[in-house]
């Protein structure tokens, strides 16, 4: 087979060895295309027409590495629920390279399942096409709603079983991100005290992700102060949709403040700020409620790790250290502030936004609201209860929510002059669908046992287009029926 060259600009294969394995991805049976992703396909400068038959398969599976390829596998370490892992690392993935995209932003091609590494522990180094195709899925719903994401360019099947507790068919996730650099990288070099490692992780971030501090006098405090910000910002607008990460260990906390790792995460259904999906968390450590707790504490072991680089004299490291991670509540509480003032149609400032979302979250907490249409028909409350019928079927007993509804009308007719432009302000913010767990488990469902991808190109095609007005019976607009309900998220790895 012919071979397909891409703009690679490879940096991360130019740092020492010690940062990572290089090896090629292993090579599977019978690869099938399942979908490539034509519009980022497009922003790469790679040609959707050359990728999408039998070569795309080739190159997506890892069967034929792309000419200026430099294969490898990252190492890193990271906190797992909070018991640190001195070595985890890509078991699974292979980054093949970089490319400058058409908008001059740097993104790593990565392939997920692409086989064993030195770094794959016990692991068979594969992935399953169910949480592949969910990957794909939430990954690109994200985009598409304006939250920082890894993007998924392709799927492919690999021709192979897989055997995690059944044998499910085997697949590989093209992923694509701003760099798959981690907090769990930093953390790898410290636990080694390789002091020199560090400070060549910080230039390297600070070129990629942060280059307004390019000969700054102090990057490494500089760049923890600007993940905290970029992650911050993150977390804020998974709440504001009701997203649940997961599984927010160290490993999985990108410095480029990207979501990144699909695992068992969800979007709520009903609202519920204890809420956890993933069938392994089971002290609730990464529950919706608790996102910003602990991403503060996945940035406090970058501040532990930067230390060293932040003084030579330790207790002036710490207190610088601990001082930028002190401010994290009040900017955390700002970001969120102003996703909610937001979603509420209202130009108050972030404080008084997130009194006003706080008194309507409780009474949904209280009702089993759905959070995704309370929000989405505020639209439809704008002006008096004739026409706010919508939302308030939301609720149980809708008279609780009465004295809220005459608060929030005031304010939201006064900042937006007219109710036709508050509806159209809603209407713009707060999505009609989100990736519902059961729409994404029936989607998933149907591959795995039908080999048939017709309810996956559906939902994608519904999901790209998530503040459109759609009928209020569609399957894709309306909450899970008891039966439809999905309870329970897995790994999958
Ligand atoms: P994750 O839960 O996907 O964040 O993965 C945590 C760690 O486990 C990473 O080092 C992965 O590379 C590794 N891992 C997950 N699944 C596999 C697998 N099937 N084979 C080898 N390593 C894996
Ligand atoms: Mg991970």
């Amino acid at each position: 087979m012919e071979n397909i060259e891409f703009q690679f600009d490879n940096s991360y294969a130019q740092l020492p060895e010690r940062f990572y394995t290089r090896l090629p991805p292993t090579k599977v049976t019978a690869p099938q295309l399942v979908i490539v992703n034509e519009k980022l396909a497009h922003s790469l400068a790679l040609d959707p027409d050359a990728l999408r038959g039998e070569l795309g398969a080739e190159v997506f599976s890892g069967n034929c590495v792309p000419t200026g390829s430099e294969p490898l596998a990252m190492v890193y370490a990271g906190h797992q629920f909070g018991g640190f892992v001195p070595q985890l690392g890509d078991g699974r993935a292979i980054l093949l390279g970089e490319i400058v995209d058409r908008h001059g932003v740097r993104q790593d091609v990565h392939l997920k399942g692409a086989g064993r590494t030195p770094y794959s522990r016990g692991g068979d180094g594969r992935a399953a096409l169910g949480p592949v195709l969910r990957e794909y899925i939430v990954s690109e719903y994200m985009d598409g709603l304006g939250i920082p994401t890894t993007r998924a360019l392709a799927v492919t099947m690999t021709g192979e079983s897989v055997y995690r507790e059944d044998a499910l068919p085997g697949a590989v996730l093209t992923r694509v991100a701003q760099s798959h650099l981690r907090v769990g990288t930093f953390e790898y070099f410290a636990a080694r005290k390789d002091i020199e490692a560090l400070k060549i992780l910080v230039d390297f971030a600070i070129d990629r992700h942060f280059p307004d501090l390019v000969g700054n006098a102090q990057p490494a405090k500089m760049l923890l102060e600007q993940v905290l910000r970029r992650q911050s910002a993150l977390i804020a607008k998974w709440m504001s949709v009701g997203f649940i990460h997961g599984v927010m260990n160290t490993d999985n906390t990108s410095i480029s403040g990207e979501t990144i790792d699909y695992g068992p995460c969800a979007f709520m259904d009903t609202y519920s700020p204890d809420k956890v999906f993933s069938s392994i968390d089971h002290g609730g450590r990464y529950a919706f409620i608790n996102q910003p707790n602990a991403l503060q504490w996945n940035l406090a072991q970058l501040a532990q790790c930067l230390l060293p680089l932040i003084d030579d004299r330790t207790e002036t490291a710490v207190s610088e250290a601990q001082g930028i991670i002190d401010q994290f509540p009040e900017i955390f509480a700002e970001d969120l502030g102003r996703a909610f003032a937001s979603k509420l149609g209202l130009d108050c400032g972030p404080g008084e936004g997130l009194r006003i979302a706080l008194d309507l979250l409780g009474v949904m907490a209280d009702q089993l609201a759905d959070f995704t249409l309370t929000f989405r028909n505020l639209a439809n409350a704008v002006q008096d209860d004739d026409e706010a019928d919508l939302f308030l079927r939301q609720f149980e007993k809708p008279a609780a929510v009465h004295e809220w509804l005459g608060e929030w009308r005031s304010r939201v007719i006064k900042d937006n002059d007219t109710a036709d432009a508050a509806r159209q302000r809603l209407r713009a913010t707060n999505p009609a669908i989100v990736a519902r767990n059961h729409l994404v488990q029936e989607a998933i469902e149907e591959a795995e046992k039908t080999g048939d991808f017709v309810l996956f190109h559906e939902l994608l095609a519904e999901l790209a287009d998530p503040f459109s007005e759609r009928p209020e019976n569609s399957k894709y607009v309306r909450a899970p029926k008891p039966n439809e309900e999905v309870k329970r998220t897995f790994c999958g790895t």
